[in-house]
């Protein structure tokens, strides 16, 4: 393990995440916007993203600086036109925060609402878009980091597609782990961010679209900075370069996380991993007594919830004690009962895994006295 030094401790968190030392060095090397192995650096990683999306010739990937936020408000607030209407099928914050995005550029939409412990109800879904032909687009959360619950996207996307809408998703904490066909999915978007299951450092999101759908957009940007189609002229005209200063370090970062990605056996070897550090964990922790929020059949392979053991458990004295030790652990979003939440992506392996567990059992013991 390269990350044993004494200043650093290991985040049990969904992004920013333990990176291996290898991409951060990466980020030892000022580099210049408009220089000729900066922009094939650029361009590579969007031939790389779109090869790990299935997607063929008629997707592009389109890169944009901001953490993962942007890039959804990106795609929000630059492909409706004047005359969609959006639905939003939320089942936790992520989803939530797309209709904040849609509100605040007053663009037309319905939130359709879900039980945030289960995955959006498909045949609702398809009742809703038969009741309302004014809905055409549907936007939906894949893995929703607010819980771990990992949302059925392609019966969702069946329906959707089927109905002749277009599909809008939010993969971020699943781009990369999680295998997605989209093509053969037909999905016209999908959203993800460099601090996520690629295993980069923050900086930037990218989006992978359908030429189509981005070309149709043109002139419905609502911002200037945030316009996805210029964003993707640009790159497109000046071969990688980006609209206005890139975060250099930060896609250095990211061309040298997509290679280690490969290395490690791409998407499939990636999602075992984690699968299986995220069962070990679960199980590890039920037994010392502490309940996950997420039934197995729906919990997602990146994330967990867990609900507070006892009503005199105290969050911050149990962070406190897991810090001291390298590991920072992450506040829970239920609104309904305190909970906290142990990530589990990044450079987390078998004996994090097996160090984690020892410091909740001991930290538990101590507290039961
Ligand atoms: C991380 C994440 C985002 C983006 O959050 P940022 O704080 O902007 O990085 C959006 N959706 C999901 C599901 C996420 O996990």
């Amino acid at each position: 393990m390269s990350n044993r030094d004494p200043n650093t401790y290991k985040l049990l968190t969904p992004g920013p995440l333990t990176t291996t030392l290898t991409v951060r060095e990466a980020m030892l090397v000022d580099r210049c916007t408009w220089d000729d192995d900066y922009k094939s650096m650029t361009q590579d990683i969007r031939a790389r993203l779109l090869k790990i999306a299935h997607a063929g010739d008629d997707y592009t990937a389109v890169l944009m600086q901001g953490s993962g936020t942007f890039g959804v408000e990106s795609v929000l607030s630059s492909l409706p036109g004047a005359n969609d209407h959006v639905l939003v099928l939320v089942n936790g914050a992520y989803s939530k925060r797309m209709c904040e995005i849609l509100a605040r550029h007053k663009i037309a939409h319905t939130a359709l609402e879900f039980d945030w412990a289960e995955t959006p109800d498909t045949a609702a879904v398809e009742a809703h878009l038969a009741a309302h032909p004014e809905v055409t687009m549907v936007s939906m959360v894949h893995n929703e980091t607010t819980t771990g619950l990992l949302n059925d996207i392609e019966s969702v996307a069946r329906v959707v597609k089927a109905a002749g809408r277009t599909m809008i998703v939010d993969a971020m904490s699943s781009f990369g782990a999680v295998d997605i066909d989209v093509p053969g999915l037909d999905l016209d978007v999908v959203v993800s961010s460099a601090n996520k299951c690629i295993q980069g450092v923050p900086g930037f999101s990218f989006v992978i679209v359908k030429k189509a759908v981005l070309e149709a957009s043109k002139g419905n940007a609502r911002t200037l900075s945030l316009d996805l189609y210029d964003q993707w002229a640009t790159l497109e005209k000046d071969g990688g370069k980006w609209r206005y200063t890139s975060p250099t370090h930060v896609v250095a970062a990211f061309h040298q996380a997509l290679l280690e990605l490969e290395a490690e056996g791409g998407v499939a070897a990636r999602g075992k991993r984690y699968a299986e550090m995220n069962r070990r964990l679960r199980e590890g922790m039920e037994k010392l007594g502490f309940r996950a929020y997420v039934t197995p059949e729906h919990q997602g392979p990146i994330i967990t919830t867990f609900f507070y053991p006892s009503d005199d458990f105290s969050f911050d004295d149990m962070y406190a004690a897991l810090k001291r030790e390298g590991y920072v652990i992450y506040p829970g979003k239920l609104t309904e009962r305190p909970s906290f939440r142990l990530g589990n992506i990044g450079e987390i392996h078998a004996e994090d895994v097996e160090a984690i567990l020892e410091l909740f059992s001991k930290y538990t013991a101590s507290h039961r006295a």
